[in-house]
């Protein structure tokens, strides 16, 4: 007799697993029901471990230019239509202050693959700030670099990095990079990460052009192996300029259910609801704190900067991208009945007990 969705989703609650068929079964057997009971499954697991904090990661988006090119992204190399920006170090520290008056203990340093910011350079920016806010915790997200700069970087104060796999097939990771670029490369680059010590995320876009149901499969089995303690995922939105402008954009709905699962696998994740959300579905913040997220993005640059670094069609009205600036997204926040938290809020690791539990499970399991 097969099992139904219902029973597939307390399996997931209890083991934070299921096999890839059952995982595939959930995917395209999407319905109202399982959608309110996985979100039910998903907020009581979140609020478990974080109580009804949301979390909020002052961004700082250092540049907008990128060595890439890949193919769904507005900051590729190729795109001559946009401006380029860099920030100095005094912008840089004058937008920490400004976030940290209002509260922010996180700031995301963010750009493309830009080699501009070398090791060094990242790495004074890190010990200013360090020392300037020595409660706060520095989040990078500036792409695939060098081993050697990725300790660098977390010796001088650096304790979390955000690198999303986007998808973790490699036959639809072609389809959508460069043939430069390699998700083999990409992957060793999140375990280098993870094995230097940081606090890692990773996460993947819905809908891309060319996704399979079974593609998504094995970006959730992926993430369950490289267990990262942040997860990001967005959906798909075309980008002007670039080869897929003519796409549709991902599905809010399964971006929704997607965080649900995620939750349900990893119950103690930093889960992010994307700014872009907001292109293709109402109220999404909201929704996406309900279906357990417990993490957002507030820019903390000015709009000039920001509208840089927005990069979608304005001719189809897509709104920022960036993030809201804090105060609003406060509002957002309270308004949906939860908790605005801008402390540091660290991944919580479970205890030791737990980790060997995990350890002998997984030994056990077939
Ligand atoms: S997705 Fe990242 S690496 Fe790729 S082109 Fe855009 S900014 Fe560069």
């Amino acid at each position: 007799m097969s099992i139904s969705k219902i029973e597939l989703v307390d399996k997931l609650a209890v083991t934070n697993q299921l096999q890839d068929e059952e995982m595939a079964e959930l995917l395209k057997f999407r319905n109202k029901e399982t959608t309110e009971y996985l979100f039910n499954q998903a907020l009581k697991t979140k609020e478990k471990y974080y109580d009804k904090k949301i979390f909020i990661r002052g961004t700082i988006e250092l540049s907008n230019y990128c060595k890439n090119n890949c193919y769904y992204c507005g900051l590729q190399r190729n795109n001559n239509f946009i401006t380029r920006f860099r920030l100095d170090e005094n912008d840089i520290m004058k937008y920490c202050l400004d976030g940290y008056d209002k509260g922010i203990r996180t700031f995301v340093l963010t750009s493309g693959d830009d080699y501009y910011f070398t090791e060094n350079k990242v790495a004074d920016i890190i010990s200013m700030i360090k020392s300037s806010f020595p409660d706060c915790i520095v989040q990078l997200c500036l792409g695939e670099r060098p081993a050697s700069s990725y300790k660098k970087w977390f010796d001088v104060g650096a304790t979390r990095y955000l690198l999303w796999h986007e998808t973790a097939n490699d036959s639809h990771f072609k389809k959508i990079h460069p043939p430069d670029m390699s998700l083999l490369k990409r992957k060793q680059a999140l375990w280098r990460l993870k094995e230097t010590g940081y606090q890692v995320g990773s996460g993947f876009m819905v809908g891309t052009p060319y996704q399979t149901v079974a593609d998504v499969v094995e970006d959730l089995s992926f993430i369950k192996t490289l267990n990262p303690q942040i997860v990001h995922i967005s959906p798909f939105l075309p980008t002007v300029h670039t080869r897929f402008e003519h796409e549709r954009s991902g599905n809010g709905d399964m971006t929704l259910y997607l965080m649900g699962i995620v939750r349900l696998m990893l119950p103690r994740v930093l889960l992010t609801a994307d700014p872009t959300l907001e292109n293709v579905i109402p109220d999404a913040r909201r929704k996406s704190f309900a279906a357990g997220v417990n993490e957002v993005f507030a820019s903390l640059a000015p709009d000039e900067v920001k509208n840089y670094f927005n990069v979608y069609n304005k001719r189809h009205n897509i709104k920022n991208c960036s993030g809201d600036d804090v105060t609003r997204m406060c509002q957002k926040i309270e308004e949906s009945n939860n908790i605005v938290a801008v402390e540091a809020g660290d991944y919580i690791y479970p205890p030791k007990e737990e980790k060997l539990y995990g350890q002998i499970h997984r030994i056990m399991r077939p």
